[in-house]
């Protein structure tokens, strides 16, 4: 693979990516082994080898008698393995030389990505350099609580004895930073048969250099064996910068920078932040309480309509804003009655695609998928309102996650799949005619196929992976149903031009290239 970016620098961005050459959407970008990996916390045991959690019991490491293993019959092969033979001798010498014992690994096991990275040191010397030179921010970590959080961190590092004459617990705590700043979310090898795992932080050298933008043009996704490997999720021009959203891009402006502030020192300052109306999605803003229209957004220190230009005060809206997001808080949001309710009533205060409104329209469309999955005869009302709420969600999704994004593809995967269900249904108690019911199912054979466009690059044991796969074979299969009804109408004699030339086409046309 030809080289897709290279490093530059700047003094706003510090070390950046930008393309060396133009990237197509969906293009592999650049694909990385972690430099280290570890458990997000330090409440729960994970075997050093795999990281599988440890539930009840564990093995100790027959060579060192240092590390928790898998019980049983150890570690499962096909989980990547991080206890190698350096670290496993250097843990034996420990333990003849500090004492240290199991039960010492088993308090600290939240330390372990910093004790992996700092022996990194005399394993991989580049790495490290490369690690040394990330993102820390630790002059501001310095005054905060954080600094004392890590204190154990060090206390532990310096009982092993391996920080060198002349460091300091600075060199600890600039580990820990880096972690901090510059990891990735990885979920954990799941236990076979239960499929729980523990959340992981990993630190990817080359992918810690994606600057950021709350509109991002790549897709990230980490495989079983926890290498990352980034897609261009739109088309990238040559000299442009490479760049991922560390924060959830279905949360407002607000959240979004409180988050960007906390985890990682910055106000971003992208094109989205620095427009009121958040690209046209009125995301954060509220209806207008003085022409009932318009959607205020806040401009420094008043909310002001985009209609009627009325200019509200901010204290006001912004505890109106607050008690619609408490309210989202309290409410159980597995049911759909309250999330129905909660819609009905905070959409007379806040616009329509307010993140708020956004999240609960979400998890009721997941509800409600669950619910017609679940019955023998869902209601027709039932889907014709998941799909309208899906259709709510896409074109926001169109706008700040542009071109592959997961949420997307999933969303197109549901608005087909409710699509087929409900033509079926108005077609079988023949409340549909046979070439609307084959519109329908063409309607849905585009929303499953953009969803494959974006599904097929998700590392196949994913839960995304795994969709694609269902995904694909219902599409062979609705298309088989399409030419199957097609043909049926043909031999019933009705002209049917249009849309059999659809079917023609698309049937020809090479369809997805699917490994
Ligand atoms: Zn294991
Ligand atoms: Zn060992
Ligand atoms: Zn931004
Ligand atoms: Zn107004």
């Amino acid at each position: 693979m030809s080289v897709k970016y290279k490093v530059e620098k700047s003094e706003k961005l510090g070390r950046y990516l930008v393309a060396a050459k133009d990237i197509k959407a969906g293009e592999r970008i650049l694909s990385d082994e972690p430099f280290v990996l570890g458990p997000s916390s330090d409440t729960s045991l994970v075997c050093f080898n795999c990281y599988l959690p440890l539930i009840n019991k564990f093995l100790v490491c027959k060579n060192c008698a240092v590390a928790p293993l898998c019980p049983g019959d150890g570690c499962p092969d096909e989980f990547a393995k991080y206890h190698g033979r350096q670290e496993c001798d250097v843990f034996r010498n420990l333990k003849l030389t500090k004492g240290i014992s199991p039960m010492t690994m088993v308090q600290n096991v939240g330390s372990i990505s910093v004790l992996r990275a700092l022996l990194k040191k005399e394993t991989n010397l580049l790495e490290w350099k490369l690690f040394m030179e990330l993102e820390t921010h630790l002059e501001r970590r310095r005054e905060s609580n954080v600094w004392q959080y890590y204190d154990n961190t060090v206390k532990f590092i310096q009982s092993l004895g391996l920080l060198e004459n002349g460091q300091n617990q600075d060199l600890v705590q600039k580990i820990c930073a880096a972690i901090d700043v510059n990891s990735f979310e990885v979920r954990g090898p799941p236990i076979p048969a239960i499929g729980c795992a523990e959340i992981l932080r990993g630190v990817y050298l080359q992918a810690a250099l994606l600057s950021h933008d709350c509109i991002a043009n790549t897709h990230m996704s980490i495989n079983d064996s926890n290498v990352l490997v980034c897609h261009a999720s739109v088309d990238i021009k040559k000299g442009e910068s490479i760049n991922y959203n560390y924060t959830d891009p279905l949360k407002g402006t607000i959240p979004r920078q409180q988050h960007l502030i906390v985890g990682k020192y910055f106000k971003c300052t992208c094109t989205r932040c620095t427009d009121n109306t958040e690209l046209g999605t009125f995301m954060s803003s509220a209806i207008c309480p003085g022409c009932k229209k318009g959607y205020i957004t806040k401009n420094g220190d008043m909310w002001i309509c985009s209609d009627c230009k009325k200019e509200v005060e901010s204290k006001d809206i912004e505890h109106k804003i607050k008690c619609c997001s408490d309210k989202l808080e309290v409410i159980n949001k597995k049911d759909e009655k309250e999330l129905e309710e909660y819609i009905k009533y905070v959409s007379l205060v806040l616009a329509p695609s307010h993140y708020l409104l956004l999240d609960a329209k979400q998890r009721l469309a997941g509800v409600l998928r669950d619910t017609i999955n679940r019955e023998p005869r869902p209601t027709k009302k039932l889907m014709v309102r998941k799909l309208a709420l899906c259709e709510e969600i896409l074109p926001i999704l169109e706008i700040v996650s542009p071109g592959i994004c997961r949420t997307k593809a999933i969303t197109l995967y549901e608005l087909h799949a409710t699509t087929v269900q409900l033509a079926k249904k108005l077609f079988d108690s023949r409340e549909m005619s046979g070439s609307a019911y084959v519109d329908e199912l063409l309607k849905a054979e585009k929303y499953l196929k953009r969803a494959l466009e974006m599904l097929v690059i998700e590392p196949g044991n994913s839960p995304e992976g795994e969709l694609c796969a269902k995904a694909l074979e219902e599409y062979r299969a609705l298309k088989v149903t399409i030419s199957k009804i097609v043909d049926s109408l043909h031999a019933q004699g009705k002209t049917f031009g249009m849309d059999s030339m659809t079917i023609e086409e698309t049937e020809n046309s090479t369809c997805l290239d699917v490994d």
